[in-house]
């Protein structure tokens, strides 16, 4: 089987099995999500959703973020990892926002990822579940998959990301990547993981 064929019927096998993937992360507006994804770095989805309903209680913007000090977004974010530089990358990058953007998240990658703490996985996230633009954002979970499903070979993420992008259509980008970290963590997990019954790897390998 070519790789087109091989990435068709990985998309097909992903559509049945989650025909309608939700963003995984809380928020309510580009700004909230663009915090849940920069907190989710190195910390579970569901670790930061338990933080940032609180987080964004008292800070849903950048101007309101801005009130707070560093050390006061610590204490609200302290379990999730790396909290520390979080916090100052999120006060930080809220203060440019206001300076420079009249408070709004920008539209591109490029100014995304001027952003601190903001590198492309965290701008392709926002590009594509806030502002609809297509990306294919891949991270290692992705990156090891593409890699045991054969699509690509990429050594690194920027590589792994050019090689789907060529395979998949672009209108099924932002979705895939949902699917995919959907399919990971139902089935990738080492208590799971059975190449034999497994819905891909029983054939893909
Ligand atoms: S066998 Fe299935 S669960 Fe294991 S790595 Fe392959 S796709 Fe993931």
């Amino acid at each position: 089987m070519n790789q087109k064929d091989k990435a068709r019927k990985i998309q097909r096998i992903l559509n049945k099995l989650y025909p309608n993937p939700a963003i995984p992360l809380i928020h309510q507006s580009s700004y909230t999500l663009l915090i849940a994804v920069l907190l989710s770095a190195h910390c579970t989805d569901a670790r930061v959703n338990k933080v940032t309903p609180d987080l964004f209680k008292r800070a849903s913007t950048p101007e309101k973020m801005i009130l707070l000090s560093i050390e006061e977004i610590q204490v609200i974010i302290r379990s999730c990892g790396l909290y520390k530089q979080k916090s100052k990358a999120i006060w930080n990058l809220s203060n440019i926002l206001v300076e420079e953007y009249a408070g709004k998240v920008p539209e591109s990658f490029e100014e995304l990822e001027k952003l601190p703490g903001v590198g492309h996985k965290t701008a392709s996230v926002v590009m594509s579940q806030a502002f609809n633009q297509y990306a294919f954002p891949v991270d290692t979970h992705i990156h090891r998959c593409a890699k045991r499903w054969g699509l690509s070979e990429g050594r690194t993420v920027k590589q792994t990301e050019k090689d789907l992008k060529e395979l998949f259509p672009e209108k099924s980008w932002n979705r895939l990547h949902l699917q995919i970290i959907y399919f990971g963590r139902e089935y990738c997990q080492a208590r799971k993981h059975d190449p034999k019954v497994c819905p891909i790897c029983s054939w893909v390998i």
